[in-house]
């Protein structure tokens, strides 16, 4: 799985940093999202799908 963040359509909601914590982080000084793993671990899998669904401007793309 491969993990894609559309920086210029994220509002910096932080829904995915509270649905996956290790996969995605804020930065608070662009006020973005920020990937910590591009390509996460089978483990981690559920949690990106739910933080994909979870964020509310369908910023997350997942490919693989
Ligand atoms: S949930 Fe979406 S809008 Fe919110 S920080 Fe994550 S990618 Fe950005």
């Amino acid at each position: 799985m491969r993990v894609l963040i559309d920086t210029a359509r994220c509002e910096a909601h932080g829904d995915c940093v509270m649905a996956a914590p290790d996969v995605f982080d804020l930065d608070e000084e662009d006020n973005v999202a920020v990937l910590l793993m591009a390509d996460p671990p089978e483990a981690l899998r559920e949690q990106v799908r739910q933080a994909a669904d979870d964020c509310p401007v369908a910023a997350i793309r997942l490919e693989g």
